[in-house]
């Protein structure tokens, strides 16, 4: 890096030069290479949220976020009749702000989880701490203990991960790879056939449909559901996407609250796709795991009484009833948070249904 320039810019012109270097000796590389790489270098380096970064996530919007996730955690483990000591675990908890928010609450409601955060970057890890100083660090789920329940929150995680393109083509299935157009990068349809990856229920989909898969998105919901029906407990994923099956690319790059082109500065922007709920909650169920639905962030939030919380708020501190108030739309509202993120339930077999995902 040298005098001057931002760490961000610096290093993200680094990465670019690495895959440029590695695409004239290699040949084009998968979109999930590329966006597996970009985002590592993305997250290590940077503390992207808030309204001076790049984008707010809903921790970051209001504290009742992370409230409602720690009482509806509470209120499973009460009802599934108070079994073991817990352990409360985060994958990417970015700041720590959904954690120290949740875990207050349910202190509140008498319950003291262990703390375990999944989390590859060392930047934000130190800010995790400083939130959360009782928290055990891991890089991936292997290491976390194997024998009390486990009680599980994972927002704007799956996101992050890589998805895989295939694009059906002339002659067939292809996988989207990133090339070099000069200096730019552009995606093009790979040499290899790719027919053999699809189901095929799905291989006969016109010419020019685009398929997104995310394979580290399923390990880690296999993982998670194999630990819920092997430990007890529950989980849940809060993200943008789709409950449905649908086709089409939703890769994207956000940088400083703008979308910009995912292809123009690897490592400076968050790369994100869109989440398939409808499959994740399939690969869940076949490890034998309660799904408990998916449904819209607003509902969810407003079932679990955001409404009542915003009251309550503003009554002891009328100074904030506004903020409060404008907060709450920003995350249930249809035109904002409420309608396009979505929040999937999973438990134990034997654990109980969970509050927000049923008609009351
Ligand atoms: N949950 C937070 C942050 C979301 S951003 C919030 O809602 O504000 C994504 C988070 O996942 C970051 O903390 C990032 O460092 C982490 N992350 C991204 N890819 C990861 C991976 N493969 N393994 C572990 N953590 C990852």
């Amino acid at each position: 890096m040298s005098a001057g320039r931002s760490p961000s810019a610096g290093s993200g012109r680094g990465l670019a030069d690495t895959f440029r270097r590695l695409i004239a000796i290699t040949g084009p590389i998968g979109v999930a290479h590329y966006m597996a790489e970009a985002n590592a270098r993305y997250y290590a380096q940077a503390d992207p949220f808030g309204a001076g970064g790049d984008f707010i996530t809903a921790p970051e919007v209001s504290q009742m976020f992370g409230e409602l996730i720690g009482l509806w955690l509470a209120d499973m483990w009460q009802r599934a009749g108070r079994s073991g000591r817990p352990y409360y675990v985060e994958l990417g908890p970015g700041r720590g702000t959904l954690a120290r928010d949740a875990l207050r609450a349910m202190k509140q409601a008498g319950l003291e989880p262990q703390v375990h955060f999944v989390e590859t970057s060392e930047a934000l890890r130190e800010r995790q701490l400083a939130a959360v100083p009782q928290a055990q660090f891991h890089s991936d789920l292997s290491n976390i203990p194997f024998e009390g329940p486990i009680l599980l929150v994972a927002n704007e995680f799956l996101d992050a991960l890589p998805v895989r393109q295939l694009l059906r083509t002339g002659e067939g299935w292809r996988e989207v790879m990133v090339a070099t157009d000069g200096e730019r990068f552009v995606g093009v349809p790979g040499a290899q056939p790719m027919d053999a990856a699809l189901p095929e229920d799905r291989r006969n989909l016109p010419e020019g449909t685009l398929i997104e898969t995310s394979p580290a998105a399923a390990a880690i919901v296999h993982e998670v559901a194999a630990r819920l029906v092997e430990q007890g407990g529950a989980a849940l994923f809060i993200d943008y996407g789709h409950a449905a099956p649908r086709t089409g690319s939703t890769f994207q790059a956000v940088r400083r609250h703008e979308k910009v082109d995912p292809f123009e500065a690897p490592g400076e922007a968050d790369l994100t796709a869109h989440v398939d709920f409808a499959t994740l909650a399939q690969v869940a169920q076949a490890q034998g795991c309660r799904w408990l639905g998916t449904v819209a962030q607003g509902t969810w939030l407003r079932a679990l009484g955001i409404e009542q919380r915003a009251a309550a708020l503003g009554a002891s501190a009328s100074q904030h009833r506004d903020a409060l108030a404008s907060a709450m739309h920003r995350l249930t509202d249809a035109e904002e948070m409420g309608e396009l993120f979505k929040v999937m339930g999973l438990a134990a077999p034997a654990w109980p249904d969970g509050a927000g995902f049923h008609p009351v």
